[in-house]
């Protein structure tokens, strides 16, 4: 089953320089997709344009309607013509993780978490609200799977930056995603604690079925934790294929600025 669908994306900022020049890609539900390419590539630009935290140019992404409808099912609906309620509908199913984590340093750990059933752009609502035992019984599972459990009640900014990113997986998780968008979610760690987050972001992904797409920055990891790699080179898909046909020439090519 494809969950999504994205046909001669452009993507231009204001001055009108083409970061992303037609972008074709499907995705198949449970595909763990590697991004890789030179900083500047648009790897950004593309995972923000699938959720619209950046409007693309021109083009189509579309995703399973039953994101956004209980009765939707399979049928494909494109992201670039949804109105401002079905997108936030869209955006709960959307789970996003970024290089900074993104957590609130103040707040416990648990309310991090309790904060994502909101999605993701409502976390400061959160400290305005009560919470019920369900919502909290669940942020306490999504804790223990990226094993923080122990640490659910300590203020968030005394957590190492790879356990913050696990704090960001597991709130993330409170959205019950189907879909996972992270942006060099281990761009900021040490290649040790860059490993054991992405083992728990691979493994909940797939317990749970979800689709990932993770730009990665370094080919190591992406060797061996993406079994599809997409490279991107200015703006465009160089290579779309498995990590292990990534050899010398390839790399190269994926690598090599020749502007
Ligand atoms: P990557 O994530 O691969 O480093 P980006 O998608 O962040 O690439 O950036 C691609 C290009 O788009 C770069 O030239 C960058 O300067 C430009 N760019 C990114 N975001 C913006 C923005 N908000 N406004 C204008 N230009 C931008
Ligand atoms: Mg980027």
């Amino acid at each position: 089953m494809i969950i999504l669908e994205i046909e001669d994306l452009h993507k231009s900022y204001d001055s009108n320089v083409p970061v992303l020049c037609g972008i074709n890609l499907s995705v198949h539900r449970g595909e763990f997709v590697g991004i890789i390419g030179l900083s500047g590539s648009g790897k950004s630009t593309l995972l923000r344009c699938i959720n619209r935290l950046v409007e693309p140019s021109s083009g189509h992404i579309r995703l399973p309607m039953g994101l956004i409808t209980a009765n939707g099912a399979g049928t494909l609906v494109d992201v670039v013509r949804l109105k401002q309620t079905e997108l936030r509908r869209l955006r709960r199913k959307v789970g996003m993780i970024f290089q900074q984590f993104n957590i609130i340093k103040r707040l416990s750990v648990i309310d991090n978490v309790l904060s994502g059933g909101l999605g993701y752009q409502s976390a400061l609502r959160s400290t305005l609200r009560s919470f019920t035992r369900d919502e909290k019984r669940k942020a306490l599972i999504n804790l223990n799977r990226v094993g923080l459990l122990d640490h659910a009640y300590r203020r968030a900014d005394e957590l190492s930056g790879g356990e913050q990113q696990r704090v960001a997986i597991a709130r993330t998780l409170m959205q019950e995603p189907a879909l996972i968008l992270a942006d060099e979610p281990v761009s900021s760690l040490d290649p040790k604690l860059s490993g054991v987050v992405l083992d728990i972001l691979k493994q909940v992904c797939q317990e749970d079925g979800i689709t990932a797409l993770v730009s990665l920055h370094t080919l190591e990891l992406t060797r061996e934790y993406a079994a599809r790699v997409v490279g991107l080179k200015n703006g465009q898909i160089c290579f779309d294929g498995a990590s292990d046909e990534l050899t010398g020439p390839v790399v190269e090519a994926i690598y090599h600025n020749d502007l």
